[in-house]
């Protein structure tokens, strides 16, 4: 018997359901070899191997692992991604994972791009969590949406992105590989679904499931044309359109981008924001956060919503709270439309009820106490509204 075990699910909780671990459930069920998802106190010795994953790096694998024998247990996902340096131990330990399994590492890889996932992986976890009053609506990933990469790999070669050692986009899997026809929604996890040659005839292909669809990671704004955006705007697309405005150096290039996409949806679109990278001193952490803010103008400006992401270097300076603080503002269309990011910060103040400076107050007022010299500039940024910001002649037709 495999044991599977989702390792994000198990640290931090997470709304996703693990893609390669369901497509290796799937795998092991087409062919009748045993498995079962482990995520509660189950009696680990009786697996022949444990399968873990995870996506992100900081998550840490559960403790009950450290009980069996390391050699039991085959490690997967972004969570373990090592850097170029580390490849050729990486490979090594990889060809022993096959050796461990008995499989040639030289047998033509079956390919697990066009396996099924096995959906009802987390049914029984998900159904324990609801009767135990958690809110169905947390669960809805693992419920209603076929999951998949139409496309992988992305060019762009970020420094801070596990695609930074590939710089083009490739064919992945078809559709028929992973939309099982009783689920009413599909997404996607593409890099960057807009940089392949094939995004028409793709997007063609989803529109014609009659599905709605949504791209997770953030579309490249970068990419958008007229054509792209008439045709993304005419999909069913679930829930906001979401783009990526990772870095300050695409700013006019992502304004003229955003002139175009206004014009053709009038739909919800959030842009994610990057931030926190190489955070050390005070002079990275001052312009990360001018940059920041800088972003957010533009997006507010073409009445978008911004999504704050952290790089974990966020966590390097002491005053790192004050991303936490943004994220809160920005991250609730609810604060980030109707209140300034002072004004946030001062209701923050009044819910607590106490003449006690709360830590949002205090990270605020110590945050501008150790930049003074920047006032003038986050002065009007902590002060800017959404609504004296919006400008609909930026994106007027005529
Ligand atoms: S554009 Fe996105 S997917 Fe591509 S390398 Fe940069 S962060 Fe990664």
């Amino acid at each position: 018997m495999f044991g599977i075990v989702d390792a994000d699910l198990l640290d931090n909780g997470t709304r996703h359901p693990n893609l390669v671990l369901m497509k290796l459930a799937g795998y092991f069920r087409d062919r009748n070899i045993p498995y079962k998802f482990i995520y509660n106190n189950d009696d680990i010795s009786k697996y022949s191997f444990i399968y873990v994953s995870k996506v992100f790096t900081f998550t840490k694998v559960p403790s009950f692992l450290d009980k069996i024998d390391p050699s039991k247990i085959i490690k997967g996902g972004t969570g373990y991604y090592v850097e170029e340096d580390d490849l050729e131990l990486f490979n090594q330990q990889r060809e022993d994972d096959m050796a461990r399994l008995e499989l040639d590492p030289n047998l033509p890889d079956f390919n697990m791009a066009s396996q099924m996932p096995d959906y009802t992986l987390y049914d029984e976890y998900v159904a324990g969590e609801i009767r135990h009053g958690k809110n169905p609506q947390n669960y809805k990933d693992y419920q209603f949406f076929s999951i998949g990469f139409l496309t992988r790999g992305c060019i762009r070669k970020c420094p801070f992105c596990v695609n930074k050692n590939i710089d083009y986009v490739y064919n992945y899997s078809n559709l028929l590989d992973f939309v099982d026809n009783s689920r009413p929604m599909i997404y996607l996890w593409d890099d960057n679904f807009l940089a392949s040659k094939d995004w028409k005839p793709l997007l063609l292909e989803l529109q014609a499931t009659n599905k709605p669809f949504q791209f997770r990671q953030g579309l490249d704004i970068r990419l958008v044309n007229e054509e792209k955006a008439e045709m993304l705007a005419k999909s069913k697309y679930h829930g906001d359109f979401i783009f990526a405005f990772d870095q300050i150096k695409d700013k006019e290039l992502i304004d003229k981008k955003l002139k175009i996409w206004k014009r053709y949806t009038k739909k919800t679109t959030k842009l994610y924001l990057f931030c926190g990278y190489e955070i050390s001193d005070d002079h990275s952490l001052i312009n990360d956060i001018l940059h920041l803010f800088e972003r957010i103008e533009v997006l507010m400006s073409f009445g978008c919503l911004g999504y704050v992401m952290r790089h974990e270097d966020y966590r390097n300076h002491p005053l790192n709270n004050i991303y936490v603080q943004i994220a809160r503002w920005c991250n609730q269309p609810q604060f980030y439309k109707k209140m300034s990011f002072k004004e946030f910060i001062d209701r923050n103040q009044f819910w607590v009820k106490t003449d006690n400076k709360c830590m949002s107050l205090k990270t605020y007022e110590d945050f501008l106490s150790n930049f003074p010299e920047y006032a003038p500039q986050l002065n009007h940024y902590f002060n800017m509204k959404y609504d004296s910001t919006i400008n609909p002649a930026l994106w007027a037709t005529d």
